[in-house]
């Protein structure tokens, strides 16, 4: 209601950027020696309205690992292509109460890989894509798909890249695991080096927050005016992040926040306020489960004085 009136989008973030930006809290993911290595300091803030406006503050302009975050566009591909029964029949849309890369997962959701954005059900959405494009045309397809999202091309951060498919063993014994249980819909291993490249995207936090505010928007692009998923399917998206995106503490973080949102080893965090707004933050320093610590403390504080959660009545 009164979030339509003026609303001091500039001052907001202003405030949760000054607030936050001398925690010391958390630490760079080291399981990828590329982001254990990025300054740990950077710290960028941003909101994309439904009717395109762009309010940033900080490093919003750095190029980091996209990450997980990247999980939530192939979803959204794969269910634009396939529709949402698929999603549910071959991947699933149940949380697991367990870190995003386990084993035991698996195990324990009928050898399913539980939802599309943990790793084994993120595997999966992409074996989707690449035995309908084809391991030719695959990359050329979800690349110009992921620049429609972001309103530009995006880049793979070579050496991210090289440094993530160097070390992601435990990636591809789960898309093996996988397809010994019948959920793996191309070859493994070539499903796992794709989707390394996805999560090995530079996106800065102005791209995400399109990106985000494209879902914000009912699932057309806020600044290129450019539909990109149905408008029916953006809640079931919404949905599979308010259950999972924020990995196994996602119920904590619906609790005290309620907002669908995403998170990515990288330091990006996206959040949805549907019909209103996205909100983008980036710092690499993770808490345990994986989640910017202070992309945590921006959002909520943001959310709080907007009174944004999908749970209050509008
Ligand atoms: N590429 C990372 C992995 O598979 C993504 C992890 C994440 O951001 O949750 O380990």
């Amino acid at each position: 209601q009164n979030q339509s009136r003026s609303v001091d989008y500039n001052a907001i973030i202003n405030e949760a950027f000054n607030l936050f930006k001398n925690e010391k809290k958390g630490k760079n993911a080291n399981y990828i020696p590329y982001l254990d290595k990025v300054n740990s300091e950077m710290y960028g803030i941003v909101i994309v309205t439904k009717d395109g406006q762009v309010y940033q503050i900080g490093e919003t302009k750095y190029e980091f690992g996209i990450e997980s975050v990247e999980k939530v566009f192939t979803l959204c591909m794969a269910m634009e292509l396939f529709g949402d029964q698929v999603i549910l029949d071959k991947i699933g849309a149940n949380q697991t109460g367990l870190p995003f890369n386990s084993v035991p997962a698996i195990e324990q959701d009928g050898q399913k890989p539980s939802n599309p954005l943990v790793n084994a059900g993120a595997m999966a959405t992409t074996s989707l894509l690449t035995s309908h494009f084809g391991h030719k045309d695959a990359w050329e397809k979800v690349d110009a798909y992921f620049a429609k999202f972001a309103g530009r091309k995006l880049s793979v951060i070579e050496e991210l890249y090289k440094s993530e498919a160097a070390t992601n063993m435990h990636n591809q014994a789960i898309a093996m695991l996988l397809k010994s249980y019948g959920y793996m819909y191309d070859d493994p291993f070539f499903a796992c080096d794709f989707y390394t490249k996805q999560c090995s995207y530079g996106v800065n936090a102005h791209d995400l927050g399109v990106m985000a505010g494209t879902l914000a928007n009912g699932g057309v692009n806020p600044v290129t005016k450019e539909r990109l998923i149905q408008e029916k399917y953006v809640p079931k998206v919404l949905a599979i992040m308010g259950t999972t995106g924020l990995y196994e503490t996602t119920g904590e973080w619906m609790y005290k926040v309620g907002l669908p949102s995403k998170s990515g080893v990288g330091g990006g965090i996206i959040s949805i306020m549907p019909g209103k707004f996205a909100i983008a933050v980036f710092s690499p320093p993770l808490d345990k489960a994986g989640n910017s610590v202070r992309a945590q403390e921006a959002i909520k504080y943001i959310s709080d004085k907007l009174n944004a959660n999908v749970y209050v009545a509008q």
